[in-house]
């Protein structure tokens, strides 16, 4: 390359990284006032914001899919190294806009429309259990997903453009041969638990007052590598982790003093992604790499720390006196035996949100099977409910009483999202793979566990996964840091050894 083209090279590549620095600062703005909504906003103030978030959007979209972006991105991807960070840089950035440009305006209109409206159907139809009173809404939104696949574009399966919106890479196919592999082996440990009584996590109800638990969890989060002084905690009815930068990771909760694990286990997962983002490489900052790769990577991170870290038994060895000390008399009497087997109870129920580690999955691939058949037209709206109890009996061999418990019980539909739920269970299979192959690497990790220290396991996981962003792709990322792509067998060996041992049964 000659020295002019050199130079103009790189000016374009500063244009382009200025140009994105905006659109990063507008979702930032879009962040902050999302957050601000959730946890702090008057009620009074909803319609206000409302115009205020719209505004910023349509700013951010114009800045977003602007010609002078795709120009630059044009000139600049015969220019960069693809294996360098520019070369990561141009990649991701082209994948952003495209995915930006290639929708049209009315069908962003119909939809934004279309889901405002079918969120109010969706709480009534839940309200009263009656699901005919959402099937207009969502037989509109499957028809505006569907023309959205095919404005993405796909070769195999309409879902697959929208899994790769959350999840870069994965499709359809792949995830049907992970799920069957999975609960061929989960469905029978499931069903063997379920035959066994046990209501020991009668020490979890309370009351725990909220300064306890807040107290117990702000310092295990910063024991994690949590840190504070780029973050904080509030609360929030649905609790969730947010990034304004790498500087400025926050965490949010609902605290209920008559059940403990539902803050404590909920800030450990909410922190488990906010050491993700706290862990982004500064050179990264204001760009579109500074983000998690994708939803699944991010989730492996929260049950990471929520499960194979916060309900172990090295974990508590350390942290269990800390815990009756500072609530004496609900757990007189609770040895830490009982209180282990406690935070593992495992019974199956048709509510997802209340799902344990061992059950959870099989709600997601419920889910999932269901999206694949109504996107693909093959399973019609009106017929969903029947198709969610029959598998809800098959997998977890419960049946929703109503509706309201089954087919209507989650947001994400009404909003339009087809192809999120996998994410989930992607996060469950690689937080086991990504923990093993760090203790494989550090067996000091779970001796530091027992004395409450995780220096190596967060420095192994920031290494490994949080500083690289989205620079490479999940299952990259996943094979740099494991030596091999997304492995359902880590998973469930874990869950077979762990249930096993909890429950007497092999
Ligand atoms: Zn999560």
């Amino acid at each position: 390359m000659s020295a002019r083209r050199a130079t103009a090279s790189s000016e374009r590549l500063e244009e382009l990284r200025r140009r994105l620095g905006t659109i990063a600062d507008l979702q930032a703005v879009l962040s902050v006032l999302g957050w601000d909504q959730q946890t702090q906003m008057p009620e009074a103030a909803s319609d206000l914001r409302a115009e205020q978030v719209a505004t910023v959007s349509r700013i951010a979209h114009e800045h977003a899919t602007s010609e002078e972006i795709g120009a630059l991105l044009d000139a600049l991807e015969g220019e960069v190294d693809p294996g360098s960070l520019e070369g990561a840089l141009v990649r991701i950035a082209r994948r952003d806009y495209d995915r930006s440009v290639c929708l049209p305006a009315s069908l962003v209109e119909e939809t934004a429309r279309v889901t405002s409206l079918a969120e109010p159907a969706w709480v009534e139809a839940r309200e009263r259990a009656d699901w005919a009173i959402f099937a207009p809404h969502l037989e509109r939104i499957v028809e505006l997903r569907r023309r959205a696949a095919e404005a993405y574009g796909f070769e195999d399966h309409p879902l697959d453009p929208l899994i790769d919106l959350y999840e870069p890479g994965m499709t359809r196919e792949r995830l049907s041969e992970i799920f069957a592999v999975i609960a061929e082996r989960l469905v029978p440990m499931v069903r063997a638990v379920a035959e066994i009584e046990d209501d020991c996590d009668a020490a979890l109800r309370g009351p725990f007052d909220e300064a306890g638990q807040e107290a117990f969890a702000r310092e295990v989060v910063g024991r994690f590598g949590y840190d504070w002084t780029r973050g904080r905690l509030d609360r929030a009815v649905h609790p969730f982790c947010t990034s304004f930068g790498v500087d400025d990771v926050r965490i949010t909760t609902r605290f209920e003093p008559e059940y403990l694990p539902t803050a404590l286990f909920g800030i450990l997962h909410e922190a488990g992604h906010g050491l993700y983002e706290q862990g982004i490489d500064r050179e990264l900052v204001r760009l579109p790499l500074a983000d998690g790769v994708s939803l699944g990577v991010h989730e492996s991170q929260s049950r990471l720390w929520e499960n194979l870290v916060g309900r172990s038994w090295r974990f508590w060895q350390a942290f269990y006196p800390r815990l009756c000390e500072i609530f004496p008399a609900q757990l007189r009497g609770v040895d830490l035996e009982t209180f282990y087997r406690a935070i593992n109870r495992s019974a199956p129920t048709p509510i997802r949100v209340e799902a344990d580690e061992l059950t959870y999955n099989l709600h997601v691939f419920l889910r999932f099977e269901i999206e694949a058949s109504v996107i693909d037209g093959s399973l019609p709206v009106a017929r969903i409910p029947e198709a969610w109890n029959a598998m809800m009996e098959d997998l977890l061999g419960v049946v929703p009483a109503d509706d309201a418990e089954g087919a209507l019980q989650d947001i994400h539909w009404s909003g339009g999202s087809f192809g999120y739920f996998p994410t989930y269970a992607v996060g469950n299979v690689l937080s086991v793979q990504l923990y093993e192959t760090a203790v494989a690497a550090h067996p000091e990790i779970e001796e530091e566990m027992e004395r409450g220290q995780f220096g190596t396991l967060h420095g192994w996981l920031r290494e490994a996964v949080y500083r690289h962003g989205r620079r490479w792709d999940p299952d990259e990322l996943i094979t740099r840091a494991t030596g091999r792509p997304l492995d359902p067998e880590p998973y469930l060996s874990y869950l077979e050894t762990k249930y096993g041992e909890l429950y007497d049964f092999d």
